[in-house]
């Protein structure tokens, strides 16, 4: 027997480890799982190269735990290691890869975004093991060897009589640690890390009922037979060409990526590059609410079939996080900071494609079928707006295909939308002024006011909706938005529907402070305004900069700006019959009482009538009735 010392400059390198790592206890199996599935590829490249010409079998790992031993084995019929290669490799070049490791962690603990921790490597057993052994045949002609470390640097390496080819690893599982041997807790780690792991792992045994015989009679109970529980699926639909895939399989696949989701996904883009940087992935589109944040991070990253994480924040760009899906990158470095990924060449490419392939399949989708485009719009449109704010890359991709709903529910891309009123919607200037109410049920008369005037109005109803708009405004040239119950359309309207005002000017400058004296509240600005007769007497509107300011507030950005106070034009129609009539009363009682219940329904068409107020307009309004 051989005995030895690890070749370690830090004699306690294991408490070391468990300090460090401590939160990260559970993927020590990810890592053994990982070396035992590189030992069966490996054997299985020798033999494809013809350097290996022995049987290779059906490779498989398998997992096992015996609680009366409190041990937790890993098994591979892989390369396996002859006793020159356990002492190169093990006790080596395993240790010194701990070694460096923990250099680096000691530094970047206090970067908590470091994800993966990935090159742990084998030592990253004694995470939760008091003793390590292995044993192992090589797959070359040679005496199967058994190596055992108790944890300090001292370790033994003895011939064995182990007759199949490979490893098999096994942890003698520490008291601190003992949920490693429950067989939920594993099955747990194995769906979570290995669940696409290109070889199979076998975990326990299962029952399974065995098709019925086609004669059987109806009552016949199917037979069950025990067969080996293999826990993952070792070539998932990533990995495959996408003209293998039908759209069945992509459905049953993102079923299987999310067994609790009950929604299908609306469509897919399957990632596939090798050069300058290798991806593969599949990407899908949910139905997505307006309540982003609870949609993000559903993305996960695998490293060749290895799942890594579900934070994907600095590889994808941040509106895609609101996909689903996964991305099998070995090309992204994962022991370093979220900070350093961002900044990283190579992964800032990653980024760029995925959200070039995201817009080029958006654009397909919308020349293919352009009337399944827009019923899908509703569920996408977050992403899309989303990503037109963020990058600009995307913003010139996507002009050609964001829509544009009208209230009336059709659809315009920017230019159709241009073209569609470019006679109608313009101001004294010029300028094209798109319309569009953000709630048909609370902006109902504005909008009915506004499409009798031959106007189009959008529907947009997002909740970035207010930086969307801005964006646009400063991309494009000549075109301004304005809300149609705000006060930026008044401008169109005048200069479309040049109305004469039926009062004079001597009439006017006495109404005015009979209004004003009533009105004395300071919010309301008054404006007298000829407008069309059959309209509304009052008009409440917004001044639009002070409805956006307050939008964009809401929605995060212009946070310096305080308590912004609220403000309304009120517009007095001179044409309406009951202004007149205001004019022309005599008792000042009668006409306060005018000028109030006036007020009230401008408000009331503006939801804004409420409490006392909405009490005292009823008890005026069944004065007026009776
Ligand atoms: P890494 O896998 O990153 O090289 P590890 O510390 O995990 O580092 O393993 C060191 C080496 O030990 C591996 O490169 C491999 O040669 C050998 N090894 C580990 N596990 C096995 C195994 N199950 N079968 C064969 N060789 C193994």
């Amino acid at each position: 027997m051989a005995t030895g010392k690890i070749n370690v400059a830090v004699e306690n390198i294991f408490p070391l480890i468990k300090k460090f790592l401590y939160s990260d206890h559970e993927i020590f199996l990810r890592e053994l799982i990982s070396n035992a599935t590189d030992a069966c590829s490996k054997l299985q490249h020798l033999s494809s190269v013809g350097e290996y010409k022995g049987e290779l079998g059906d490779l498989q790992l398998e997992v096992k735990i015996d609680k009366k031993a409190k041990t937790l084995h890993i098994i591979d019929n892989g390369i396996g290691m002859t006793e020159e290669e356990v002492q190169k490799y093990i006790n080596e070049v395993a240790f010194s890869g701990a070694e460096e490791f923990l250099e680096k962690y000691k530094d970047s603990t206090k970067d908590s975004g470091i994800i993966g921790h990935f090159g742990l490597g084998f030592y990253s057993a004694f995470m939760v093991a008091d003793k390590v052994e292995i044993f192992t045949k090589s797959y070359k002609d040679a005496a199967a060897v058994h190596w055992s470390c108790d944890g300090s640097p001292a370790y033994t390496l003895e011939p064995t009589d182990k007759l199949e080819r490979g490893t098999e690893i096994v942890l003698h599982i520490t008291k601190d640690d003992k949920e490693f041997l429950e067989e939920a807790r594993i099955r747990e780690l194995l769906v979570k890390y290995n669940k696409f792991m290109p070889v199979p792992i076998k975990f326990g045994t299962k029952e399974e009922s065995l098709p019925l015989p086609e004669d059987a009679p109806e009552d016949a109970t199917a037979e069950t037979v025990t067969v080996d529980d293999i826990i993952n699926n070792p070539s998932p639909a990533w990995n495959k060409k996408p003209a293998d895939l039908k759209e069945e399989d992509y459905k049953a696949f993102y079923r299987e990526l999310y067994p609790m989701q009950f929604e299908e996904p609306l469509f897919n883009i399957h990632l596939n590059v090798d050069y300058p940087f290798n991806l593969t992935g599949i990407l899908y589109f949910p139905k997505l609410n307006n309540d982003l944040n609870i949609q993000k991070d559903r993305i996960q990253l695998y490293q060749n079939q290895v799942f890594v994480t579900d934070n994907v924040e600095g590889i994808v760009p941040e509106f895609l996080t609101l996909l689903r899906g996964v991305i099998d990158s070995p090309d992204i470095p994962l022991n370093v900071s979220r900070s350093y990924l961002q900044a990283d060449g190579a992964v800032k490419k990653i980024s760029n494609y995925i959200t070039r392939k995201v817009a080029d399949k958006l654009n397909s989708l919308f020349k293919k079928d352009r009337e399944a485009f827009e019923a899908k719009w509703n569920d996408i449109k977050v992403v899309i707006e989303y990503g037109m704010l963020s990058e600009e890359k995307f913003f010139e991709k996507a002009d050609k295909f964001a829509l544009y709903p009208t209230t009336d529910g059709s659809y315009y891309t920017f230019e159709e939308l241009q073209e569609a009123i470019k006679d109608a919607q313009t101001d004294k200037e010029d300028k094209l002024v798109i319309l569009y109410a953000s709630d048909v049920e609370e902006q109902h008369s504005y909008i009915t006011a506004a499409k009798d005037k031959g106007y189009q109005v959008l529907l947009l109803d997002s909740p970035i909706v207010s930086h969307l708009i801005q964006k646009l405004e400063s991309s494009k040239e000549n075109i301004s938005f304005a809300r149609v119950d705000g006060d930026a359309i008044e401008n169109l309207i005048k200069k479309d529907t040049p109305t004469v005002s039926k009062l004079s000017e001597e009439e006017k400058e006495k109404l005015k402070p009979m209004l004003e004296d009533v009105i004395q509240d300071q919010k309301y600005s008054v404006q007298l305004e000829a407008m069309d007769s059959q309209g509304m007497p009052f008009v409440l509107t917004q001044p639009e900069f002070m409805r956006r300011m307050k939008d964009m507030q809401q929605t995060g950005g212009g946070g310096m700006m305080g308590n912004l106070p609220e403000m309304y034009t009120l517009l007095v129609n001179t044409n309406h019959e009951l202004v007149g009539q205001i004019l022309n009363t005599r008792t000042a009682k009668k006409r306060e009482r005018l000028i109030r219940q006036a007020l009230d329904l401008a408000k009331l068409s503006q939801n804004q009538l409420k409490g006392e107020a909405l009490t005292a307009f009823i008890q005026r309004s069944i004065e007026l009735i009776k």
